[in-house]
Order: C-alpha cells, then structure tokens, then sequence
C-alpha cells in the first residue's frame, strides 16, 4: 500500500484546502470532522507522510499521542459529553476512508446514538463556534 500526496488531508496539511483548525503545531494538525457522528467530533492529524498506523513511524505515534489526550480532555468540557471515543482505522475493510494517518476524538452524550460513519456534512457556523470552544480549552 502506498501513501497518495495528494489525499484530502494531505492538501490540508499544505493549506491548499481549508478547515476548521483548532490547533495546530510542528507535530501535528487538528480540526473539526465535517461529517461529525456526534457534536465535536474532532481529527487529530499527524504531519508525517503515513496512510495509517501500519506504515506509522513510531516516534510519530509517541509525539502525537500526549496530544490525542489533550484533545479528549478538551472534548470532554468544551461539549460536556459523558464520555469520549478514540477510534482510529487501517484500510478500507476497517472503515478507513481517508488514506492518511489520523485519530478520531467522539464525543458522547448520554441516550445519544452517534451517527454513521461520514455521515451528513455539519453546519459551518456551528463547527467554527466548535472549534474555538475546543481552542479555548486545550
Ligand atoms: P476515516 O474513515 O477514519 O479515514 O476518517 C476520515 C474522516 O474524515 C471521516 O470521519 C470524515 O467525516 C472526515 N472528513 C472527510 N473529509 C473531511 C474534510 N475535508 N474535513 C474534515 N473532515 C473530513
């Protein structure tokens, strides 16, 4: 398997395609999902060049992890969820849809069923409000 440059978050990376960033640093980006299965479903995308974890260089995983933590946290108050899911996903049978290295941080609401997958596309003004409420509080 082999890394495409030219997937969707390696255009963002390179700022040729926008989103709604909430942080960024010289490890990693992170922004809201578009097609969010719960209110403040967010990326954390690792700068190096890897399809997944599979083809990951493990320093990367050990620098980008302490902020997929920061990120939870900062779910859990920005949103008040009840709980958060980190989910992360290796090829296409896995539900990998974009070829390129990220985790998922879902947050989840009690009686709230998560919606599916890269479902429907959420309202830009409702993931800027998101974004900088989660801004505020990593
Ligand atoms: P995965 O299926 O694990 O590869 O997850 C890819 C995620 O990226 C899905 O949850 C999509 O909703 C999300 N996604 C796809 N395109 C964009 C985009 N342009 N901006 C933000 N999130 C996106």
């Amino acid at each position: 398997m082999t890394y495409d440059q030219n997937n969707i978050f390696a255009k963002i990376l390179k700022g040729e395609m926008s989103c709604h960033k909430v942080y960024e640093d010289e490890t990693a980006l992170v922004m809201m999902d578009i097609f969010p299965q719960s209110r403040g479903h967010t990326l954390i995308i690792p700068k190096a060049s890897s399809r997944n974890l599979l083809d990951a260089d493990p320093a990367t995983l050990s620098a980008v992890m302490p902020l997929v933590q920061r990120v939870a946290r900062a779910a859990m108050v920005a949103t008040e969820a009840d709980g958060v899911r980190v989910m992360q996903f290796n090829e296409a049978p896995a539900g990998q849809t974009v070829f390129h290295l990220h985790f998922h941080v879902i947050p989840i609401f009690e009686g709230v069923p998560l919606g599916t997958h890269g479902g429907g596309r959420a309202d830009d003004a409702e993931l800027a409000a998101l974004a900088k409420a989660m801004a505020a509080r990593l």
